[in-house]
């Protein structure tokens, strides 16, 4: 009956729009982490936007039910398949045209499939600057960026992407075909459908394209790399940092000494930097035609106002990108250890400190072998407190997550967090959604997803 039912949908596709390869579909089903591994028998690779609206159409008369894939770079299990459950891949780069450029409204119309980083280097070369950058970005495509809200690493200077977002295009379940792609920034006329399909995770409709701002490119940007003694000190410098550079500052990451260490294991060394406790990396981009920006930096940093002893200002691109390199390959490091108990939290900037101190503290009596790897976008109150487990039966797994998830969980909420600040929920944090979203609000969701999808055809079992 199945394979009747895919013969049917399969007459519908061009032959290189779709694969039965079960090499090519073990990665797809596959997650960035190999943490989720899923199984599935078709994926489709549409070229065009009536073509997926066919496609969905038919899935809903037939209830097919349907994972929209993007870059397969997700960190929560939510652009893959379930095992056993005959679901089928729909993946979206075969969209990838860069529908227009509107330079005089600064915005940018473009397919889902576009990877980020083939956006951003046309718009370079126009002097536009995409607001969205990210370790992934060589992988990942805008409409999985869509569909995450994504975060990043300009949060700071141009807001999370949903703020950027200015129209969308897509094919809703039964396969309608919604499009709102004006370039205008003030459109109040009802309820705004765009912004609860951004951030959906591919549970409401497929994304296939949008209008996004374009900023003015930075003249320049000067990365400064400097290290601390204690987390106090981290949040001395971000509140010394903002009050001198202010809207000039386009990143404001940290990592601590654990996080260091596991990129010296697994990835790479450190030259010429000194070994501390807590580092930074913050980026100031010359939106100003400021001349001699790094004499104009070197003048603004106080060191009686810094408590740092290492204090490094990039003195050129080549600089800039080694610097970041440390930074953005940190998850990468991590990859290659065995067991890690993966966290994405948001905790006000006020009640940081304390959060970190208490949570590490019932962390390591918990467990006396982990290490916590503590990194993330400190200037958007985004840590990735990731608990890296050494020594353990491999029987014990389950328990020992879910004990710490309970310790970080429950001090997110003391400390009036949020349990995912930019990866999402995914499959990973379902069970904790529901602990930490009002009960109506789950329903109101849950309603939302009915009025949407009423078979529950699109990426079930993910978020609610
Ligand atoms: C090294 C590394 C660094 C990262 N850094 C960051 C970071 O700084 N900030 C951040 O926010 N994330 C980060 N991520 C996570 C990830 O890259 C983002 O979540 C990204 O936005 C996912 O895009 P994707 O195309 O890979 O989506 P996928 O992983 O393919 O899918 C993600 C979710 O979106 C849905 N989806 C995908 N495409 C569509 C579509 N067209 N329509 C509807 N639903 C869709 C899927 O069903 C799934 O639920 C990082 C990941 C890695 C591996």
């Amino acid at each position: 009956m199945k394979q009747q039912k895919y013969r049917n949908l399969l007459k519908m596709l061009d032959p290189s729009e779709f694969t039965l390869d079960k090499n090519l579909l073990i990665q797809h089903c596959t997650d960035w982490r190999g943490v989720y591994r899923g199984d599935s028998d078709l994926i489709i690779f549409p070229k065009s936007v009536k073509k997926i609206s066919k496609i969905l159409k038919f899935c809903e008369k037939e209830t097919i039910r349907v994972v929209p894939q993007g870059g397969n770079t997700g960190l929560v299990g939510g652009g893959v398949p379930r095992k056993n459950k005959n679901e089928i891949i729909i993946n979206l780069s075969n969209l990838k045209k860069i529908r227009d450029i509107d330079f005089i409204g600064g915005s940018i119309t473009i397919e889902s499939g576009c990877i980020l980083d083939n956006v951003k280097n046309k718009l370079y070369k126009h002097h536009l600057e995409f607001p969205l950058s990210m370790g992934s970005r060589g992988n990942c495509q805008i409409g999985g960026n869509i569909a995450t809200n994504a975060g990043g690493v300009n949060v700071i200077k141009y807001g999370t992407f949903r703020q950027n977002i200015l129209g969308i295009e897509a094919v809703l379940p039964d396969g309608t075909i919604y499009s709102c792609l004006k370039n205008i920034k003030k459109n109040n006329t009802g309820l705004d459908l765009k912004h609860l399909l951004i951030g959906s995770e591919g549970i409401l409709g497929i994304i296939t394209a949008a209008t996004i701002k374009v900023f003015p490119l930075p003249n320049e940007k000067t990365v400064i790399w400097a290290s601390f003694d204690t987390f106090k000190d981290v949040l001395d410098f971000y509140v010394f940092m903002v009050r001198e550079f202010n809207d000039l500052i386009s990143s404001f990451e940290f990592m601590n000494n654990e996080s260091i260490e596991v990129l010296e294991k697994n990835e790479l060394k450190l030259e010429n930097l000194k070994k501390n406790e807590c580092y930074c990396l913050v980026e100031i981009s010359n939106f100003q035609q400021i001349k001699d920006f790094n004499e104009f930096i070197s003048s603004k940093l106080d060191f009686k106002k810094i408590n740092t002893d290492d204090l490094i200002i990039s003195k050129s691109e080549f600089e800039n990108k080694k610097l970041w390199n440390y930074r953005e390959s940190i998850p990468l490091a991590e990859r290659k250890e065995d067991f890690i108990v993966a966290h994405d939290i948001s905790i006000p900037l006020v009640n940081i400190d304390n959060f970190v101190i208490e949570t590490s503290k019932s962390i390591k009596k918990f467990h006396k072998n982990s290490s916590i790897i503590n990194f993330g976008h400190l200037g958007d109150n985004n840590l990735h407190y990731n608990i890296l487990i050494k020594n353990h039966q491999s029987l014990n797994r389950k328990s020992i997550s879910k004990t710490i998830n309970r310790i970080v969980y429950d001090n997110v909420n003391k400390f009036n967090g949020a349990i995912s600040a930019e990866h999402g929920i995914g499959q990973l944090r379902k069970g904790e959604l529901k602990k930490h979203k009002d009960f109506e609000e789950i329903k109101k969701m849950q309603a939302i997803k009915k009025l949407f999808d009423p078979k529950n055809i699109l990426n079930p079992g993910k978020v609610i």
